[in-house]
Order: structure tokens, then C-alpha cells, then sequence
């Protein structure tokens, strides 16, 4: 944290990746401030993290046994926020919007729903409280949520409205024509960017040669990018081809979760490292469409910051969560039960049974076959001697 604040320079925020569960996200304030509205847009439209389905642990308050209860979430819909990572309870208004001041000398109401949380289960009525009168801080960081929800919703259509019937209807092709060219380089696994991008360049990447050639193939398209050529409004920069990827992203995730329905699902989990050793887990998950035909889909990547059991579920948990996806509904989970992973997939593979006694593991086929391949080769000298050969092969130095 202290890391990010003394940072001059501003760090590109992934929104995408913003953290769900309230206990592990950093400060609003800590953001640059010409983020912060981006970000706090992006947590009010995914709603306060609410994850029903969790198994709420219990505190002991001398013999008493308490816990959190869900039926609050029901109460308190539109604010309240569990952390599973902290068992606390925390206000989504107040995270997003409460004078960072007031945070740090705890005003309010002497509630702690910022910061640290609240975990207190035997006192539900500071849930009450802590609402307070209209003009709590509470109440006060209501207001200005639904101020700036406002204030967007009003200014895209005003704008789009100004323009005229021309401006309007080239809008629209060159809007169709990029989204064209993302599509295409999605579906075909392209990369988008070029090394040089600059006009005099020879090769402008995937995404610009592609627009290019697009629009030496249709004369509507080459005349209105003629026309802006000189304008701001070029639709190419990379902010427009990464936005562009994160709707069609969305766009094809809502397809999916609307083909599961209510079905069952089981999960299929590996981890890896990105080129810049970042821990990586991906997810897919595997259902029986209504066409009785069992379907496999990727659901997404979350960068992890260990990989212990409890880590790795708590990013399972949060990419359910964000595609409103139960863990009560799996029927299956497949790991890679061979690599150095074993143990802690082991013990991942146990905290979801516990939640869920009837999400049955099933060893991931891929990787019992790479096993099996990998026994049978070593058996057979001349095919041992061409993996070990091809393997020096590749390592050894150029210049001996
Ligand atoms: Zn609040």
C-alpha cells in the first residue's frame, strides 16, 4: 500500500480486476484521482458483494456460538458487503464515498463498516445505526452513489443527442467497423498490438493493418476515416481496443451464464505463471446445455498472491460470485493432481467439499493422459533417448 501511494506516476487501473471481496480492496483514496470515479462506477454497477452461499464460520462470545446471517443481506440489500476473507461486514456507500478524514478518525457513528469492517454478531442493531439520520455520513455517501450514477446516465444519451443525423450515421460505421476488426482478431487468437505503430511504420500490428485493409475493401468505410484522419476520433487507440475486448468479454460471459441457467456445473481449475511470474488461476466450467449436449467454457483468469488452499478458494469464490454462480450448485471439480500443485489443490479440493459434499473431484483427464504418456515413454529407451536428446538439444549454448 505504502508502495502504491509514494508512486508519482499513475498506475493503469485494470478494471476488470478490481477485487471483489470488500476486505481486500484498497482505500478509494488510494487511487488516482482521476480513477476514482471510473472505479467506484464499476463497484455500484456490479452491486455490494454479497456471497450468500458462503459457509459463515462462528465466533464465540463467551458460551454463545454466533455467526454472520444472510437473511441481513435481504435487510440491508443495497449497502451491506461480507469479506469471507475477514468475516467482517462492510458498507459499499461508505467504501466508495466516506471523507477519507472520517475514516481515519473513525467518525461515523464509531462504526468501523470502512476499513477493518464490522464482526460484532452479537450487536445487529449497529447495522441500523449505522444508517443513521438523512443526514448521516451514511446517508450523505447514498446520495452522491446516486448522483454520479445519475450524472452518467444523463450525460452519454445528451451527447449522442447533439450530434446530428451525419455525424450520427458515421459514428455508427466507424463504431462497426472497429468492432469488426476486434471481433475478428478475438476469435482468431491474433495479438492486437504492433511493436511500431507509428504512420511510417512497416508493420502497425494486427488491430491498425487489419482497420487498414478493411478500409481499402469499402469505400464508405475509407471515406469517413478520411474524414476524421486529422480529428481525435480515430477509434483505434489502444483504450477504445481494450474497451471494445471488455464488452465482447461481457457480452459472451452473459451469453454463457444465461445458457447455465440454474443447472448444475462442475469447475475445472489450473494455475500457471504469466510471462512476468504473476500466479494465475484460470477457471472453466463444464454444464449440460438445454440440448442435452455437455458444454465446456472458460469463465476467466484472477492473478493470485499464493497459492495456499484457502487463497485459491477465495478467487474461485470471487469469479463465481461476480457471474452470480453458487458453489451449492457444483457437481464436479478437476484439478492437475500430479504436479508440485497436488497439495494444495488437495486441500482446495477439501474446502469445497465442505461447503459442498456433493461437488465430487474427478482427476482432470488432460492431465492423467500427460501422465500416463509420460510412464509409458519412460519405459521405451529409444523414446526416452529422443525426449532427452531433443530436450539437450534445445539447451544447449549456441556459441559452444
Ligand atoms: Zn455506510
Amino acid at each position: 500500500m505504502e508502495r502504491y501511494l509514494k508512486r508519482k506516476e499513475r498506475v493503469e487501473i485494470d478494471i476488470n480486476n478490481l477485487p471483489s471481496d470488500p476486505g481486500l480492496r484498497l482505500p478509494i483514496w488510494s487511487y488516482d484521482v482521476n480513477d476514482r470515479d471510473k472505479i467506484r462506477r464499476c463497484y455500484l454497477l456490479k452491486g455490494p458483494h454479497q456471497p450468500r452461499s458462503h459457509h459463515f464460520p462462528q465466533t464465540l462470545y463467551g458460551n454463545i456460538a454466533r455467526r454472520f446471517n444472510p437473511k441481513w443481506f435481504d435487510e440491508y440489500s443495497d449497502w451491506l458487503e461480507y469479506s469471507v476473507q475477514k468475516d467482517a461486514i462492510f458498507c459499499l456507500y461508505c467504501y466508495l464515498f466516506k471523507p477519507q478524514e472520517q475514516i481515519i478518525k473513525g467518525q461515523g457513528g464509531g462504526d468501523s463498516f470502512v476499513g477493518e469492517g464490522f464482526k460484532n454478531w452479537k450487536k445487529k442493531e449497529k447495522l441500523l445505526c449505522h444508517i443513521g439520520d438523512h443526514n448521516s455520513i451514511h446517508n450523505k455517501a447514498r446520495q452522491k452513489c446516486e448522483d454520479l450514477m445519475k450524472k452518467q446516465e444523463h450525460s452519454l444519451p445528451a451527447l449522442w443527442l447533439s450530434k446530428d443525423d451525419k455525424n450520427k450515421k458515421e459514428y455508427r460505421i466507424m463504431l462497426t467497423a472497429v468492432i469488426d476488426c476486434v471481433r475478428f482478431l478475438l476469435r482468431q487468437g491474433l495479438s492486437f498490438r504492433g511493436h511500431d505503430e507509428s504512420s511510417n511504420s512497416d508493420n502497425r500490428g494486427n488491430y491498425l493493418e487489419l482497420f487498414d485493409f478493411l478500409a481499402n475493401h469499402n469505400e464508405e468505410i475509407k471515406t469517413v476515416t478520411s474524414a476524421y484522419a486529422s480529428s481525435n476520433l480515430k477509434l483505434t487507440s489502444p483504450k477504445v481496443q481494450k474497451e471494445i475486448c471488455i464488452a465482447a468479454s461481457a457480452e459472451t460471459l452473459r451469453y454463457i451464464m444465461k445458457d447455465i441457467g440454474s443447472s448444475y456445473f462442475s469447475i475445472i481449475v489450473d494455475e500457471s505463471r504469466d510471462v512476468s511470474t504473476k500466479e494465475q488461476l484460470a477457471i472453466a466450467v463444464r454444464y449440460v446445455d438445454k440440448l442435452g449436449q455437455v458444454i465446456e467454457r472458460f469463465i476467466g483468469i484472477k492473478h493470485v498472491t499464493s497459492t495456499n488452499a484457502v487463497t485459491l478458494k477465495a478467487a474461485i469464490e470471487d469469479i463465481l460470485a461476480k457471474h452470480s454462480l453458487r458453489i451449492q450448485m457444483i457437481r464436479g471439480q478437476g484439478y492437475d493432481g500430479a504436479s508440485n500443485m497436488r497439495g494444495e489443490f488437495h486441500g482446495l479440493k477439501a474446502l469445497i467439499l465442505n461447503d459442498n459434499p456433493q461437488a465430487f473431484y474427478v482427476h482432470c483427464f488432460a492431465h492423467q493422459l500427460q501422465l500416463c504418456l509420460v510412464a509409458v515413454a519412460k519405459n521405451h529407451w529409444q523414446v526416452k533417448h529422443l525426449f532427452e536428446f531433443t530436450s539437450l538439444e534445445f539447451t544447449f549454448p549456441r556459441d559452444c
